[in-house]
């Protein structure tokens, strides 16, 4: 039987007409024959302000947990009696419900006493979102006919205790997700897992960090395994740009995983850039879809890409960054003055998100995302002392309103002529380029360019996006649309 992992985003159990779609989702594949695993978020905006609640409470701000917890019990508890008929079945959510929220005013309580709330403590608080969510969209499949059941993460995803951006051990999450899933879809239950979340081999929750929900599922979708991963949100898959740039965005019908994952590291919100690691060993192909426009084919993406050469398939950008610039006369030829840089950076805890060098060596620049900046100015800085004050290298430079641009494709790869259409396009919109860099994979080239010649850059690449270079002509709005969801390939 073809096994199916699905996650749905915040917006996709944000609400009871958003949940209930999501069932009628669930529900479908289900009927059609499918084993159906799902992965849910938080609604949309609670992990955020639980974060933000605790962090009051270290402050001291008790008013803070207690109006969200007020929040938090009204906006679930009202999507709770409008889901479950049932009064039983309701009156039992709405006690796990209040039980939760206790919880999380007592933890809240805790840290504004103590003043100090660690990233262990964190991790509960932050948990609880999606401890909410999983129960409410069980209770409301199970008021539907359905079998489905709740399942905390924390029984299936085993971590270490890196708290808020945790590992998993997958030798022991395979073991977990195996003997506890497959015996719920073997008497046909459907699981329906809190994302997210994990816990240590000995039970203490952990987090997977930020946007972790779409980690969960490909974590799970490997251990199970699971024939396809299906990522549902609000928008109709991956798109060639950010359409609140260009209105000629549109879907990208195929992508290899080559492809995504430059675009993931370049800032498209797509996946979180780890989700596509376990489920890439194992070939398993993932579907991007919208929850609120399901008969949209969404992206395919897979293990080789759809190749048409030259194309450019996507055009991405990364704002919230610095560029760095370290150079001087006296570093020609001098060996490790880059090493040391690259340590120092390393140190500071900041990530490199594009380097370049010119073959002079006089100078070289990179990226880093902008609050780290000032501490890696610093810490390269205390780094070359001693260079510095024989004035062979200057002082760092930092330029502050810049963005980095990326063409992605994995038809660039040994095609001549991409570059020079680029970089013309780039020059008849009067676009200056500050830096350019292009991965070895020569699946993308990525520039550099002033924040305020970011928009006429995007727009000018993606007039050479051919169209029937494989995507969908069309754009479809978002809207609650009760029609059928893809097929398989
Ligand atoms: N709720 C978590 C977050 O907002 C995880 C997720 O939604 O992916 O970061
Ligand atoms: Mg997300």
């Amino acid at each position: 039987m073809h096994t199916i992992t699905m996650k749905f985003g915040g917006t996709s159990v944000g609400s009871v007409e958003a949940i209930q779609q999501v069932g009628a989702i669930i529900t479908r594949q289900a009927e059609a024959g499918q084993r159906v695993v799902t992965v849910v978020s938080a609604m949309s905006g609670v992990t955020n302000a639980l974060i933000r609640a605790a962090q009051d409470s270290e402050m001291g701000d008790v008013g803070s947990y207690k109006r969200l917890a007020h929040e938090l019990r009204r906006r679930h508890a009202e999507a709770a009696n409008a889901l479950v008929q049932t009064t039983n079945r309701r009156e039992r959510l709405l006690d796990e419900i209040r039980d939760l929220l206790d919880d999380f005013e007592q933890l809240c309580h805790g840290i504004s006493i103590l003043r100090e709330v660690t990233p262990r403590g964190m991790d509960v608080v932050s948990s609880l979102g999606e401890r909410l969510s999983a129960r409410l969209v069980a209770a409301y499949l199970q008021d539907t006919g359905a079998e489905a059941e709740a399942v905390d993460a924390t029984t299936l995803i085993v971590t270490n205790d890196r708290f808020q951006n945790a590992t998993p051990d997958m030798a022991a999450t395979r073991l977990k997700v195996q003997a506890k899933l497959k015996r719920m879809m073997e008497r046909g239950i459907l699981p329906i897992i809190t994302g997210f979340i994990g816990a240590t081999p000995n039970g203490t929750i952990t987090t997977l960090g930020r946007g972790g929900s779409d980690y969960s599922a490909g974590i799970i979708a490997a251990a199970l395994p699971s024939d396809e991963l299906w990522i549902w949100s609000d928008v109709d898959g991956v798109m060639t740009t950010d359409p609140r740039i260009s209105d000629q965005a549109r879907t990208i019908r195929v992508l290899g995983y080559g492809e995504v994952s430059e675009m993931a590291y370049f800032g498209a919100k797509v996946l979180h850039p780890r989700t596509i690691l376990p489920v890439i060993e194992l070939n398993i192909p993932i579907r991007v879809l919208n929850t609120f426009n399901p008969a949209h084919p969404g992206t395919l993406i897979r293990p080789e890409p759809e190749i048409v050469p030259g194309a450019i398939k996507a055009i991405t950008t990364v704002t919230a960054v610095h560029l760095m610039t370290v150079q001087g006369r006296g570093m020609v030829g001098v060996p490790g003055i880059a090493g040391r840089t690259f340590s120092a950076v390393a140190r500071a805890g900041a990530s490199m998100l594009m380097f370049a060098q010119s073959s002079s060596e006089q100078s070289f620049c990179f990226v880093v995302p902008d609050r780290s900046s000032s501490l890696v100015k610093d810490v390269i800085e205390q780094e070359l002392a001693l260079e510095r004050a024989r004035r062979d290298v200057d002082d760092v430079q930092v330029s502050e309103d810049v963005v980095i641009v990326t063409v992605v494709g994995a038809g660039m790869r040994g095609t001549p002529g991409v570059a020079a259409r680029v970089f013309t396009a780039l020059g008849e919109a009067e676009v200056n380029v500050l830096s350019i860099a292009q991965g070895a994979s020569e699946y993308s080239i990525s520039m550099v360019v002033a924040h305020a010649d970011a928009t006429k850059a995007v727009q000018a690449l993606h007039g050479l996006l051919q169209n029937g270079n494989g995507n969908h002509p069309t754009r479809s709005g978002a809207g609650l649309k009760n029609s059928l969801p893809p097929g398989q390939a």
